[in-house]
């Protein structure tokens, strides 16, 4: 089963389970508008690559689509639809003014030069121009893309344009127009996600034990900001593997290390014992944080999961099959489409900010955040309860009702 297949179970179980009207669920299914595209690109040895990439506007019901830009060499349409599904579902469980989008190129980052890199993302801007703006399509950073790709793109755009079009782009440097509070607020919602939820297991968070997958920047910001909030984070991993320390791990002490080891990973922080990804998801803890990639909760291991809780930073890290066993085994499942939104509000900030030409401080920005998390938290958990549903099937209820409401009064069904 494709990615975007799958995704649709727990839209369906929601649909099922609030009754939506069938026309309404129809919309909602497919995308709006699938584009491909094909970049060519003069590399530095004269001769040129033509690269493929991906824009969805998966729904503008609710406002403009909106969505991250990912640069990976497994980039697909199946992925980059998804994803927007994701986000238009996403941006409503946050209460957001927006739809879904997503965005992809296909490549190895590692294998361009500086110079190739910014020819590609000029280049990907200009077959996508006519499709977006701040009213229509706001891309944003995912996976291999970061505030230099932003500027770039901001600057090919309003190059188009012929003007400053700072709103068309979120996750840009603060000298452009970026808010404060962006690198950490994705980290940040997940781990006031996970507070809300020990509340929920009646588990103080202060002493609570938790577990990190991936330490990249959803990764390190909730081991970090799970250490602040008194949490004791256990174990930790990466690409190149997983660490354990019953005593607890300082995630700021292992960032230094990180930033200065050879191979720029976690493995070999001293104080640790060296483990597998496979052990890290078994640790018994009171929260796993999946924050690496997508199907990582799988058939094959979720039985063995001993986490009272998972609070996902990843998108998509639990495979439908999995969300079934974990329910038997009452894992409470914090789902994506809640846990991680945090990025996107404070995108969402970006974007107002710009609009109005006038920047918040970083209190401003962090106060809002949390507060809009914590009211979609207890949103979804209310609804998980009304409708005897898990939090994952709760999470899309709470979305189709605002989209719903949305289609009925545009005269879509
Ligand atoms: P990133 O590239 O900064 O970090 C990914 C981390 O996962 C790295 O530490 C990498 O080594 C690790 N990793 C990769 N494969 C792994 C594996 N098989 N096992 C263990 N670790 C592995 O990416 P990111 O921005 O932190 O995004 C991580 C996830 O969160 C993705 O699913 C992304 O779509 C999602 N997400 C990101 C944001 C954001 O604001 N960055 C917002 C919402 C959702």
């Amino acid at each position: 089963m494709g990615l975007f297949e799958q995704s649709q179970i727990p839209l369906n179980a929601a649909i099922k389970a609030m009754k939506l009207d069938p026309n309404a669920a129809a919309i909602i299914e497919q995308p709006e508008r699938t584009l491909e595209v094909h970049i060519p690109v003069r590399m530095d040895d004269g001769t040129t690559q033509v690269f493929t990439g991906y824009r969805c506007q998966h729904s503008t019901v609710m406002g403009p689509a909106k969505g991250g830009v990912r640069y990976h060499q497994n980039v697909n349409m199946d992925e980059v639809k998804t994803l927007a599904f994701w986000m238009t579902c996403k941006c409503a469980v946050a209460g957001l003014p927006y739809g879904g989008g997503k965005g992809g190129v296909i490549v190895d980052v590692t294998k361009l030069s500086e110079r190739e890199l910014e020819a590609l993302t000029r280049g990907y801007i200009d077959k996508i121009a006519p499709f977006i703006g701040e009213k229509l399509d706001i891309p944003a950073p995912d996976m291999n893309t970061n505030a230099k790709i932003m500027g770039w793109m901001m600057d090919e755009f309003s190059k188009i344009k012929g003007r400053f079009e700072p709103g068309f782009i979120t996750g840009k440097d603060l000298s452009m127009g970026g808010s404060l509070g962006r690198t950490a607020a994705t980290g940040r919602g997940v781990v006031t996600a996970a507070i809300e939820a020990l509340k929920v297991r009646k588990i103080k968070a202060k002493g609570a034990t938790c577990v990190v997958q991936g330490f990249g920047n959803v990764g390190s910001w909730t081991a970090k900001l799970a250490h602040d909030a008194g949490l004791k984070v256990i174990a930790i991993s990466d690409v190149f593997g997983a660490i354990y320390s019953e005593k607890g791990i300082n995630p700021y002490k292992l960032s230094e290390y990180v930033a200065t080891s050879p191979q720029h990973s976690v493995k070999g922080f001293k104080g640790t014992k060296e483990i597998t990804n496979a052990d890290l998801l078994a640790i018994q803890a009171d929260v796993l944080f999946p924050c690496a990639m997508e199907g990582q909760i799988t058939k094959a291991n979720a039985a063995g999961v001993k986490a009272s809780i998972i609070c996902e930073g990843a998108n998509g890290p639990t495979t439908p099959d999995a969300d079934e066993i974990l329910k038997e085994h009452d894992v409470l499942v914090v789902p994506d489409i809640l846990a991680n939104g945090g990025g996107v509000t404070v995108s969402y900030f970006e974007w107002v900010q710009n609009l109005y030409r006038y920047f918040w401080t970083e209190e401003e920005v962090i106060e809002k955040q949390t507060d809009m998390m914590v009211k979609a938290f207890k949103e979804v958990y209310e609804l998980s309860q009304e409708y005897k549903v898990t939090m994952r099937v709760a999470a899309y209820i709470s979305a189709l009702k605002r989209i719903a409401v949305a289609m009925k009064f545009r005269g879509m069904y």
